[in-house]
């Protein structure tokens, strides 16, 4: 399969030949319709994170490992499933849940992976959707969208994310959301896409 990963930062991304990946258990191979392109992927082309106060933070010092496959807003079609994979079946069209955390550590027990501090986020620390296909290492990460246009659904990804990842809490939204628009909590950024995250909670509300 074609994938366009980025090789060295700063660098045009390269098209390379992949093998197809093969599912075992609980994961799903999606054929990807259609990816965004979020500022976050222009940071881990950049290498990194402008911290503010001429500082800089190497993706690679936070476990970044080129070459990787960018892109974690996925929609596609599901083409092959592990054995023990339940709700989801060859066909299904879905969108793809990326800030996948370690599994194990309190964040992650407690069902919020995108506080995780060992992340495994698609598209970051392993193989994203600039790809024809994309290895999703667990079907619990999928929401089914079928009858949804698929294209549309990509614009309104970061929403769906945030919508699906916090269900149970307004308070959850807004972590999640802070996490999408900086990847570094604590940095001069995660004041920013607070005070912005606010702005538009308030808009929404108001409107
Ligand atoms: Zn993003
Ligand atoms: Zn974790």
């Amino acid at each position: 399969m074609k994938a366009a990963q980025i090789v060295t930062p700063k660098e045009p991304l390269q098209l390379k030949d992949l093998e197809i990946p093969k599912p075992n258990e609980s994961e799903v191979v999606v054929k990807v319709k259609a990816v965004g392109v979020c500022h976050s992927d222009l940071h881990l082309w950049d290498g990194g994170y402008d911290a503010g106060s001429g500082s800089f933070m190497k993706a690679t010092d936070r476990g970044v490992k080129f070459p990787v496959t960018p892109g974690h807003e996925v929609v596609g079609t599901i083409t092959q499933i592990g054995s023990s994979v339940k709700e989801f079946k060859i066909g299904d069209e879905i969108l793809v849940y990326p800030w996948i955390g370690c599994g194990v550590c309190p964040a992650c027990k407690a069902e919020n992976e995108n506080l995780c501090d060992a992340p495994r986020s698609l598209g970051v620390f392993q193989n994203g959707g600039y790809a024809e296909y994309v290895l999703i290492p667990h079907f619990k990460y999928l929401i089914k969208i079928t009858g949804i246009d698929l294209e549309g659904c990509i614009s309104c990804m970061f929403w769906i994310d945030c919508i699906y990842c916090c269900k149970k809490s307004q308070r959850k939204l807004w972590r999640v959301s802070c996490y999408h628009w900086s990847w570094w909590a604590r940095t001069d950024e995660y004041s920013n896409c607070k005070s912005n995250y606010k702005s538009y909670y308030h808009l929404r509300r108001s409107g």
